[in-house]
C-alpha cells in the first residue's frame, strides 16, 4: 500500500480499538482514553503504521526528516536484511512496541520528542508533505506538528498506551501490505514465507485509490462523530 493508505489505516485502527481499551487494565495499568489520548493515539498509530517501510530509501517516512530518517532507514535495512524483510515481521512489531513503551516509562521528555517525531511522520504520510511546494509544505507540517504536540502536552495526555499503539501501528502496516500483492514475512527470522503474496489488490491501483483510501477517510469521519459525540454539539432543532 501507499504511505497515505498506511497512515490512514493506523488512525482508523486506533479509533476502532479505543472504546475497547478504555477502562481496561493490562499489566497493572488502567487505560483512560479521553479526547487527548484518542487524538494522540490516532496520530502515533498513523506514524507507527509507516515505520516498517523505513527500510526503503524512497518511502515517505525515510524522506520525512532528511539525513536523520535516511541514516536510520539505511541502518534498519542492514539489520533486518533488506526491504520488506525483518521490518515486516511480528518480531519487529514487538521490538518497536517495547522500545516505545520503554521510552514512555523512562522519561516524559523522551516520550514528548518521540510523539513529536511520529506526529510529523503521520502528517507527512497523510499527504501534507506531498505538495509541489516542498519548502512551504515542510514549514506547515513542522508548525502543525509542534502545535499538536504542545496541545497534547498541555492537555496532560497520558502515554501509558504508547507501546501498544506503536506495535499495533506496525501490525496494521502488515495487514495493509498483505491486502496488496506484496506479501509479508510475518515469522521472520524463522521462515521467510510471505503471507498474502499475490493475493489482493495492486499497490496504488484502482482499488486502492478509488475504494480503500476513500473508505478509510470516511471511517475516520464516522469514528470521530462516534468517539467525540459530535452530534451532541450540534444545536437542538
Ligand atoms: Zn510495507
Amino acid at each position: 500500500m501507499m504511505g497515505h493508505s498506511h497512515a490512514l489505516s493506523g488512525a482508523v485502527g486506533w479509533m476502532a480499538v479505543v472504546p475497547l481499551l478504555d477502562g481496561t487494565e493490562i499489566l497493572g495499568t488502567t487505560f483512560h482514553m479521553g479526547p487527548g489520548e484518542i487524538i494522540a493515539g490516532a496520530l502515533v498509530c498513523a506514524g507507527a503504521a509507516l515505520i516498517p517501510d523505513l527500510d526503503h530509501k524512497s518511502a515517505t517516512i525515510t524522506q520525512t526528516y532528511g539525513a536523520l530518517t535516511q541514516t536510520l532507514g539505511a541502518f534498519m535495512n542492514w539489520v533486518f536484511g533488506g526491504h520488506r524483510n525483518g521490518t515486516h515481521s511480528l518480531l519487529f512489531a514487538v521490538i518497536m512496541g517495547a522500545i516505545a513503551q520503554s521510552l514512555a516509562l523512562w522519561s516524559e521528555m523522551a516520550v514528548q520528542v518521540f510523539v513529536f517525531l511520529l506526529v510529523g511522520i503521520a502528517f507527512n504520510g497523510l499527504g501534507l508533505g506531498l505538495d509541489k511546494n516542498r519548502t512551504a509544505a515542510g514549514v506547515i507540517n513542522a508548525l502543525l506538528t509542534a502545535g499538536v504536540t504542545l496541545a497534547l502536552y498541555s492537555a496532560g495526555t497520558d502515554y501509558a498506551w504508547m507501546g501498544a499503539a506503536v506495535a499495533f501501528g506496525c501490525l496494521l502496516h502488515f495487514v495493509g501490505d498483505m491486502a496488496t500483492h506484496m506479501g509479508v514475512p510475518l515469522l521472520w527470522p524463522f521462515t521467510g514465507y510471505r503471507v498474502g503474496q499475490n493475493v489482493g489488490f495492486k499497490t496504488d491501483g484502482k482499488i486502492e485509490r478509488n475504494v480503500v483510501t476513500p473508505a478509510l477517510t470516511i471511517a475516520i469521519v464516522i469514528y470521530s462523530f462516534y468517539l467525540f459525540d459530535w452530534p451532541e454539539l450540534l444545536p437542538e432543532i
